[in-house]
């Protein structure tokens, strides 16, 4: 390596530490950044989350004059302004929010050569004064965030961002730097044509997301009375087997307490529901979705942000704007529209590269539902709904790893092994099937019907069916007809999408539901070779044993200190008006509660604390952790404590599901291998630890109720909840079980 290449390459590196507090680059980040430097022009493709801002942050802050970053959306805006000013650099922004007196000041701060970055909407920069304005600015790049608004095929087209260019033009040559997080070849494309970007440099990062854990759960509405089943021991049976989905909603976001999360719904009136469910429920939660009103809407976003509530219940039309970086889980009440959407909504999960839990809840008749609302639609536009659907509904089902699905959409090859375990399909595992002959049949009936049909219609040659489409092209004359009669359609499906998977078939580029060999498919066909092939999950038969696999994280930091910080960061938060996740981020307060620094050197090594976020808010920190360090007597940063916990909640977790669901405690007992008396303990534990129990269930069923009154009235009275007296007061009357328990009862509903 060149002195050059290297020195700059440090020079970098201090440069991200010290505006941004960063240690390392990100993925393309330090190439895009050089090339951004060079003057060169560059398109950036990074996933969400994965740190795009950076790549024309950094480079406006080194580069003289103003970068203009072209942003579609308001509020977004202002959510990057506020984070680039607390770091100390100079940001503003310019669009219809502002006062004329707040437009000039931007201007001729811009002129004067004050401002770094100044965002701006792309309706304002085709007002013709600000092109006037942008002349008279020294630009050190022009920086267009969410190209894919650009084209018409993405699923956010903005008619104004077509004009962007030749407005470009208008100001000067200028380097152009654009990214966005979603393009499929298409789009990315249409992107480069209008920019004229073709020539540009091209970065492509993987849009695998290793931090987020994918899982999809069978959807089901238990009735009371009008359930589907036909006797009252099926009903039965189908309640054992699966949850309620809005039980489980409940169960997940209790266990993920404290935290942020985001449930989609698809319609304004599910939103309001479920918002209302979860408060009922205790959960701080607020919707979200166009038919409320523009301030209110504003509201319960930022409530969210500044995390006065937990949990957003949103339509899609909630996240765009969102750049929270903590949020811990997003749950699809209802299955999307598209995997492009599914991917774009779960990716605002652990943008921090922490902990993010994607959740669906799947049932095919969310499919259909939303198939009929395409039914007014242009037949053109239906067709891809459709197929859009169809995709979904296969993901939903399918068995194979969830992540190599998502990156086969997005036209990226990955080895499942690389999930590790990270989603439901790989911690679970389905049956495999010896698929040589199947793939064979399927792949003949594509090739003897000429590549030319719909996958419907294949799989009806395979299967021997005489619709009227077989008639008219005599397909019943090919010799793979019927060869595949024996199986059902949704097992041919199943082995044609597995098909693609492997790369033995591709779809056609102009017809959506067309597909065609791959010159591998090709190969099989001369010589057929063996094949694995997985069963598609059977959600009727499936029981939620995953739910026990819960990532129920054992953490390394030191909890508490965590939570004074969390709680710190939150007042300061407030005192400035700020989303708490401004000050600092919680990959860096966990990294606070794990070395705890107590001076401002030390401070300066945690990821993302940089010199000016010391200066600005280090104090409060540093004295928050010298006073915990001291109280409890902690050796400091010089030698790093870790702390572990074991993951002794594991067994806790299962015993509040399972009193939830309201099983026997002796059943539970010996699930876990506990004696009755240990199990109290454990429940004992809970209770006392501030989690309520509701065991009414279990004691109606060991206790007579006017024997419950006489003991519950007796801890009402009591002075002491001693068991001890208790059982003396009772002379032995009650067993020890039955007063623990009822002291578990009594302080669930009265101590909490
Ligand atoms: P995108 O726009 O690609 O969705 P962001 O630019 O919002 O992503 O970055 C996502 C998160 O990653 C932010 O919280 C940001 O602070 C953080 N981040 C970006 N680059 C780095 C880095 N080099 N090291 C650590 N964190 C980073
Ligand atoms: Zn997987």
């Amino acid at each position: 390596m060149s002195t050059i290449a290297s020195e700059s390459e440090s020079f970098l590196k201090t440069k991200l530490k010290e505006v941004f507090g960063y240690n390392q680059f990100r993925g393309n980040q330090e190439p895009v950044i050089k090339a951004v430097l060079e003057g060169r022009n560059v398109f950036v493709i990074m996933p969400t989350g994965a740190g795009k801002s950076l790549c024309y942050q950094l480079p406006a802050v080194i580069k003289d004059g103003t970068a203009i970053v072209i942003s579609p959306l308001i509020a977004l805006m202002k959510n990057q302004v506020d984070s680039l000013n607390m770091l100390g650099i100079n940001a503003q922004f310019l669009n219809s929010t502002l006062s004329k007196t707040e437009i000039n000041k931007v201007k001729k701060d811009t002129v004067d050569g004050k401002v770094k970055l100044l965002y701006v909407a792309p309706e304002s920069l085709t007002k013709d004064e600000n092109i006037t304005f942008l002349k008279d600015a020294n630009i050190s790049f022009f920086a267009i965030d969410e190209a894919h608004c650009i084209s018409e095929w993405g699923h956010d087209f903005r008619p104004e961002y077509r004009r962007i260019r030749s407005i470009i033009d208008r100001i000067g040559n200028l380097p152009i730097i654009a990214l966005t997080a979603t393009a499929t070849p298409k789009v990315q494309l249409d992107i480069q044509k209008n920019l004229y970007l073709e020539e540009s440099q091209l970065f492509i990062s993987s849009f695998n997301r290793k931090n987020l854990f994918y899982e999809v759960r069978q959807k089901s509405k238990i009735k009371d009375s009008e359930g589907t089943a036909k006797t009252a021991k099926q009903e039965a049976k189908n309640k054992a087997k699966s949850k309620d989905v809005d039980k489980q909603l409940i169960e997940f976001i209790k266990q993920h307490k404290g935290k942020s999360g985001i449930v989609y719904c698809l319609s304004r009136k599910k939103v309001e529901e479920i918002a209302d469910y979860l408060n009922v429920n205790d959960i701080k939660a607020l919707p979200y979705h166009a038919g409320l009103d523009a301030p209110v809407r504003v509201n319960n976003q930022d409530a969210f942000l500044n995390e006065d509530v937990e949990v957003i219940v949103a339509t899609i039309a909630f996240g765009m704007g969102i750049d929270k970086p903590d949020v811990r889980f997003v749950i699809h009440y209802d299955a999307p529209k598209s995997i492009e959407g599914y991917y774009q909504e779960t990716g605002r999960a652990g943008r921090d590269g922490l902990e993010g839990h994607c959740l669906m809840f799947y049932t095919y008749s969310d499919i259909t539902k939303l198939e009929k609302f395409n039914k007014d639609k242009p037949v053109t536009e239906r067709d891809n709904a459709k197929h859009l659907l169809q995709e979904m509904a296969a993901y939903s089902e399918s068995s194979v790893c969830r992540r190599l699905q998502l990156l086969h959409y997005f036209g990226e090859a990955f080895d499942a092994h690389d999930c590790s375990n990270m989603c439901d399909n790989c911690r679970r595992s389905t049956a495999k099937f010896e698929g040589k002959k199947f793939i064979e049949i399927m792949l003949t009936a594509f090739d003897e019907t000429e590549e030319k049909f719909e996958t419907s219609h294949i799989i009806n040659v395979i299967r021997g069916v005489e619709s009227d489409f077989v008639r008219s092209y005599e397909h019943s004359n090919l010799s793979v007809f019927g060869k595949g009669e024996q199986q059902s359609e949704a097992f041919w499906q199943s082995v044609i999408r597995q098909a693609m998977l492997k790369g033995f078939l591709d779809k056609d580029i102009d017809k959506t539901d067309v597909l065609k060999l791959t010159d591998l498919g090709n190969k099989f066909l001369d010589s057929p070779v063996s094949v694995e092939l997985q069963e598609d999950r059977d959600f009727e038969t499936e029981n939620n044993e995953a739910k026990e696999e819960e990532a129920i994280n054992s953490r390394s930091y030191d909890e508490v200190l965590f939570d004074l910080l969390k709680k710190l960061r939150k007042t300061l938060a407030k005192q400035k008006g700020l989303p708490p996740y401004v000050i600092f981020q919680d990959p860096s307060l966990e990294e606070m509660a794990t070395t705890y620094p107590t001076t401002e050197p030390e401070l300066a090594q945690v990821n993302g604390v940089g010199m000016g976020k010391i200066k600005k808010f280090g104090k409060p920190f540093l004295e928050k952790i010298k006073t915990y360090v001291k109280e409890n007597e902690i050796t400091t940063a010089s030698n790093v404590v870790v702390k572990q916990t074991a993951n002794k909640s594991k067994v806790k977790i299962f015993i509040i599901q399972q009193i939830d669901l309201r099983v026997d405690l002796e059943e539970i007992a010996e699930a876990k291998n506990l004696s009755m008396e240990e199990l109290i303990s454990e429940i004992e534990h809970i209770t006392d630890s501030g989690t309520k129990l509701n065991l009414d269930y279990y004691m109606d069923r060991i206790m007579e109720p006017d024997r419950q009154e006489e003991l519950y009235n007796y801890f009402m009275e009591a002075e002491t909840d001693n068991i001890k007296a208790a059982l003396e007061e009772f002379e032995n009357e009650f067993s020890e079980e039955d007063v623990r328990l009822m002291r578990i009862k009594f302080m669930s509903e009265y101590a909490m």
